[in-house]
């Protein structure tokens, strides 16, 4: 007989709750990655996603061959790959830590209902956030959607058990099952290396956060993002961590947790708006303008630049992603949820929570939204942010020869973007 361990966005071998658990089981525990067909399916050969996802997985196995033990990697959909599973071991126990998104619960609850009417007992553990579904609620019970009580409730809670538990499972580590899986390469997934690469994170940028972060050409936040997505990080080491070095930083980790908390209440969000007042509104959704916007061509400096380093890197600038995201749903009126896809296909840090939590707040749809008539100027976002050009001259070479028309006036697109949005709200 053995257990189970299931990796999924929890890449990491160190403080990972679910592995911790599973280990303490009385069987040997056999350590499994699925590569979820119906994920990979749209994806291009060579998302660097699923490169990084490879490499970490080659780093935990690497680790796991020392203990005589190594990861057992699948291909397929999880269901399918449950079942044959199933066939070819005696399984008791399956351990994973649980996941938010509203297709990760719809796979869990799949792969959950197969496995227990086999008669195995499944536990899911809380690993991926400090706090979770409703342990952050208001007095009456229903969720926050304003941010900042959601966050002073959330450093009340933290306050009263930090530093938060780490559970370190190596004294545990015998008790995986001894084997020599064979660990495949990036070609047998059916995936080939991208240019693109994650940047390992820098938590020494974090001491002056709070006076740099705004600022693009500082290259001064922590390179996180992509290492919290897959789980290479652990999110209690990282806040127990935080909250001793920078507060604003740790409270960037909690609106994290709120935009997760926002999509676990309200799923409906992942493709509508949260305020459905806004649902009348008129977007003009222009292909050929939308193309300018993806391809950093709308003659703005500022948001050329953001969107050539999205193209070229898989990362943009938290600032920068604010004034692109404006300038999509205000000057274009483009609906959000097309800028929300581009990011998604792009962004290395891709989170369903964090995206459309920050796309419907920039088009104001969402909760505790910009308002709808505040339309970033993005020159004087440009001036106010990289008043010297740095930023913008690290992504656009022709800058300095003079640079294009913008594509809309901004006068006339802001005038434009609040009568729209004014006609369109029901009140
Ligand atoms: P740091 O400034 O060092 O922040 C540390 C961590 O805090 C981040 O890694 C992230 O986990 C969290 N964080 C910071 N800002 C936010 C925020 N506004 N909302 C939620 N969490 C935050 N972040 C994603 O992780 N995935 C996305 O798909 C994503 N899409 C975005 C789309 C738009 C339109 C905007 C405006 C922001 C988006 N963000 C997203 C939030 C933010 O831009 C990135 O988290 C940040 O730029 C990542 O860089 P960093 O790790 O160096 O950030």
């Amino acid at each position: 007989a053995v257990s189970f361990f299931w990796f999924r966005r929890d890449l990491r071998l160190e403080d990972n709750l679910g592995l911790f658990q599973a280990l303490q089981s009385q069987h040997p525990v056999i350590p499994l990655f699925i590569f979820d067909e119906t994920i990979l399916e749209p994806l291009p050969n060579n998302d660097p996603r699923v490169g990084f996802i490879h490499e970490s997985l080659a780093a935990i196995n690497t680790k796991l061959l020392e203990f005589g033990t190594s990861l057992l990697v699948k291909k397929g959909k999880p269901s399918e790959v449950w079942e044959s599973l199933l066939n070819d071991y005696n399984i008791q126990e399956v351990y994973w830590n649980k996941d938010y998104e509203p297709n990760a619960i719809q796979r869990d609850l799949v792969v959950d209902n197969l496995l227990v009417s086999k008669g195995v007992t499944v536990l899911a553990f809380k690993d991926q956030v400090i706090f979770e579904e409703a342990e952050i609620v208001k007095a009456d019970g229903l969720p926050y959607t304003v941010y900042t009580p959601f966050k002073n409730k959330w450093l009340e809670k933290y306050n009263s058990i930090a530093p938060v538990q780490e559970w370190d499972a190596t004294p545990y580590f015998s008790n995986f099952f001894k084997s020599t899986f064979e660990f495949p390469s990036l070609g047998q997934i059916g995936f080939i290396l991208s240019s693109i690469k994650v940047k390992p994170h820098n938590l020494k940028l974090v001491a002056n956060y709070h006076e740099t972060r705004d600022f693009p050409a500082l290259d001064s936040t922590s390179y996180l993002s992509p290492h919290l997505r897959f789980g290479t990080v652990s999110i209690r080491k990282l806040v127990n961590w935080a909250v001793r070095k920078n507060p604003v930083f740790l409270s960037e980790l909690i609106w994290r947790e709120f935009f997760m908390q926002i999509l676990f209440h309200f799923p409906k969000v992942k493709n509508r708006n949260f305020k459905s007042a806004y649902d009348g509104i008129e977007w003009r959704n222009d292909e050929a303008d939308f193309k300018r916007w993806c391809e950093g061509k709308t003659g703005y400096p500022m948001v050329d630049a953001g969107m050539r380093q999205l193209n070229e890197t898989g990362y943009m600038h938290n600032r920068v992603r604010m004034v692109v995201a404006s300038f999509l749903c205000k000057h274009l009126l483009i609906e959000w949820q097309w800028g929300e896809a581009y990011f998604a296909e792009k962004l290395l840090d891709y989170e369903m929570a964090a995206n459309v939590g920050n796309w419907q707040w920039a088009a104001g749809t969402g909760c505790d939204a910009a308002p709808y008539f505040r339309v970033f100027n993005p020159e004087i976002q440009q001036k106010k942010f990289d008043e010297k050009g740095i930023y913008i001259r690290q992504w656009i070479a022709e800058f300095d020869l003079g640079y294009g028309q913008p594509m809309v006036e901004h006068a006339m697109a802001r005038d434009r973007a609040i009568a729209t949005y004014k006609a369109g709200i029901v009140k």
